[in-house]
């Protein structure tokens, strides 16, 4: 009996081993990924169906090979199977089938043992990832693909700025040219017709080269190149001076204009005058340009401030046509115009927002505009400034006169005729006496006959070139006149070369008339270092008169308020600095003292104080900059402070007067 059961027990057994392996056998097959049970020598014992299919190669043919042989890299194969081996698993190893398709796969493998622990095999299954593989490829080609997209998009950018500002400066010389010399026809002898064709020509010119200054600007702005200056300046003022720009145009079209200035701003206030300018200028100017009846409202109103810094709001609107609604989102960009017929009305280019709005957008503000047709616009922009204890530089347009330079001898030393003639027009245009000579030998045997006090020295030149002449007249004739170079090429060498020589300075061709007339200021009576010739001459001419308004007059249109407001600046910042400049001599601080007369030179022209005392501070400022201190700087400082204060007295009666006038005729 018990025989019997154990027969039956047995045959359970083997029935249960069978069901056992037939079922490992149907998990196997049923495994889509290639399975491989290879011995401990590399041997393939066994696989399965998909194994077969991924190698092409039958169940028999595959049973007893060589595991390695079935991979495009059978060294790799072996590493497999000995990590597997000398590890107990492998996880995810890379490897491919050498199959017609080459198939990549990734093993992942485990031994087993026999009941007494002993390794017998592995068990190596694979996973087919042709498909993930292919995304991948995919995916990096496509990142190649949009990687070199980008990059040429960046490059057709660059190139399209580039020409720009190519171009931009290929047709300013010629229209500098134009613009020059029909302003040298126009001061000849002509009739009412021709006069009105040269105006004519003039002013498309004119309005020529804005064009080609905004594209150059766009594409600065375009390029990242557009830098913003943090220049303390004085908000109120700055816009009161823009405004008085569109006065006349304002009445001539009988319009009101209304300014609300929001009284909490701090006076002085740290940004970019220059660029604020060119914002504001475009929105009036489109203000006026649109508005035939009623008026334009400049409003700047104080948002937030915090301990540094303030956020303003400037709005500018006005009474006029307005903007259909459905084009109001395209008038920001390049070249827009609201109606195809603005440009034949109205004129234009449509770059003034594009401009304006990435002024606003590079400094982090924002441009708006709410508008309604026939009612009128609004636009509206908000900027950071930042806030400063300091003075205010006095801008630009503001320094830039000076009234004492008809007696500053120039000599022009340029072979070319046309840029002769150029520079002729320019010269006269600012008042200036000058020599024309085509080579620097030329200009040598003028300079020895006749007294200069600035060379304008082109550098290619023939029989002398600018460099050679240059030595010679500091070298051999010892003489300290200033020389600007007129460089066509302002790259680094060309300008060391130019100091080395012993120029002072360089203005690039063709010449920014603004630029050369402030560097003409600035080195038309500069005192030479020997301080021989201007003491005994000159300091003792000081005249009982010290100021001289005929320039803030022409300034400020000769409005009172704008008057009084600049002259009490003046009063209130004068009698401080020279108290700085008498401490700092006490002290020997030539740096402070260096940085109280740079702030109080631009003020000199403004007041039309006596050119003297202009004089007397630039060589209190020379003698601080080569700390050669004896006693002369003494002397200087004492004149100095006696003309400033002689001028604040005439001053302080001119306000009086100015106040006395604006009074009565209110
Ligand atoms: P431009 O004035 O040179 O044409 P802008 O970029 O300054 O170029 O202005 C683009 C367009 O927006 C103008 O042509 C005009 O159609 C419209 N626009 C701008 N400002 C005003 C305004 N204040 N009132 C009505 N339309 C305006």
């Amino acid at each position: 009996m018990s025989n019997v059961i154990k027969d039956l027990d047995l045959e359970n057994y083997i029935n249960s081993l069978e069901r056992a392996s037939q079922y490992l056998l149907s998990l196997i097959e049923a495994s889509r990924d290639p399975l491989f049970a290879i011995g401990t020598t590399g041997k393939i014992m066994d696989v399965n169906e998909a194994s077969v299919l991924a190698t092409g190669v039958s169940k028999q043919q595959l049973i007893s090979s060589a595991f390695v042989t079935y991979f495009t890299n059978p060294k790799q194969a072996k590493t497999a199977y000995d990590l597997v081996f000398s590890e107990g698993f492998v996880t995810a190893f890379p490897l491919t089938i050498k199959d017609h398709k080459l198939t990549d796969v990734l093993f992942n493998g485990a031994i087993y043992k026999d009941e007494n622990g002993k390794t017998i095999g592995a068990v190596m299954i694979a996973r087919d990832i042709t498909e993930q593989k292919k995304i991948e490829n995919e995916l990096t080609e496509a990142k190649i693909i949009a990687e070199k997209a980008t990059k040429n998009a960046e490059e057709a950018v660059k190139t399209k700025q580039q020409f720009l500002s190519n171009m931009s400066h290929e047709i300013r010389t010629p229209m500098n040219a134009i613009i020059g010399f029909t302003k040298v026809v126009l001061k000849t002898e002509l009739n009412a017709k021709q006069k009105e064709y040269l105006m004519a020509i003039k002013m498309s010119g004119d309005a020529l080269i804005v064009l080609i200054n905004d594209i150059l600007d766009l594409a600065k702005v375009d390029a990242g190149k557009m830098t913003f200056e943090k220049t303390p300046f004085k908000l109120h003022l700055s816009i009161k001076a823009m405004l008085h720009l569109f006065e006349t145009k304002i009445q001539e079209k009988n319009l009101q204009l209304i300014t609300n200035y929001d009284s909490r701003i701090p006076d002085v206030l740290l940004g970019d005058p220059i660029r604020l300018h060119q914002i504001i200028l475009n929105l009036v100017s489109n203000a006026v340009k649109f508005t035939n009846k009623g008026n334009i409202t400049v409003n700047v109103t104080l948002l937030e401030q915090t301990q540094d810094k303030v956020i303003l709001k400037f709005s500018i609107s006005d009474t006029g046509i307005g903007i259909k609604e459905k084009k109001i989102n395209e008038i920001f960009d390049n070249f827009r115009q609201a109606t195809s017929s603005t440009s034949r009305l109205f004129g234009g280019t449509g770059l003034g927002l594009a401009i304006a709005k990435q002024l606003v957008e590079a400094q982090n503000g924002q441009i708006e505009v709410k508008s309604e047709l026939k009612k009128g616009s609004i636009f509206s922009f908000t900027l950071e400034f930042g806030k400063t204890n300091a003075d205010a530089v006095l801008e630009p347009e503001i320094i830039e006169l000076n009234t004492d330079i008809k007696n500053t001898k120039i000599l022009v030393v340029e072979d070319m005729e046309l840029n002769q003639l150029l520079m002729k027009t320019i010269l006269d245009d600012f008042g200036f006496e000058c020599d024309i000579t085509a080579n620097g030998k030329l200009a040598i045997e003028k300079l020895e006959t006749k007294k200069y006090d600035i060379i304008l020295m082109d550098l290619q030149m023939p029989e002398m070139n600018g460099f050679e002449a240059t030595i010679y007249i500091r070298n051999v004739m010892k003489l300290e006149i200033p020389i600007i170079a007129l460089t066509a090429d302002v790259t680094t060498v060309d300008v060391e070369k130019c100091r080395a020589v012993g120029m002072n300075d360089y203005v690039a061709k063709p010449v920014d008339e603004r630029l050369l007339y402030s560097k003409l200021i600035a080195y038309s009576k500069k005192p030479t270092l020997s301080g021989k010739s201007s003491k005994g001459e000159k300091l003792q001419k000081v005249t009982s008169k010290y100021i001289d308004m005929s320039y803030l007059n022409k300034l400020t249109k000769s409005d009172p308020n704008l008057m009084s407001e600049i002259i009490i600046a003046y009063l209130k910042q004068t009698p401080s600095l020279i108290m700085t400049i008498k401490n700092s001599l006490e002290n020997k601080d030539w740096k402070t003292m260096q940085a109280a007369i740079h702030k109080m030179i631009p003020s000199f022209s403004i007041m039309g104080i006596n050119p003297d005392a202009l004089i007397m501070a630039k060589k209190i400022y020379e003698y601080a900059f080569t700390i050669e201190i004896n006693e002369e700087i003494n002397a200087l400082v004492l004149e100095l402070e006696k003309s400033c204060s002689q001028a604040c007295l005439e001053l302080e009666h001119e306000l009086k007067k100015i106040k006395k006038y604006s009074g009565e005729n209110k």
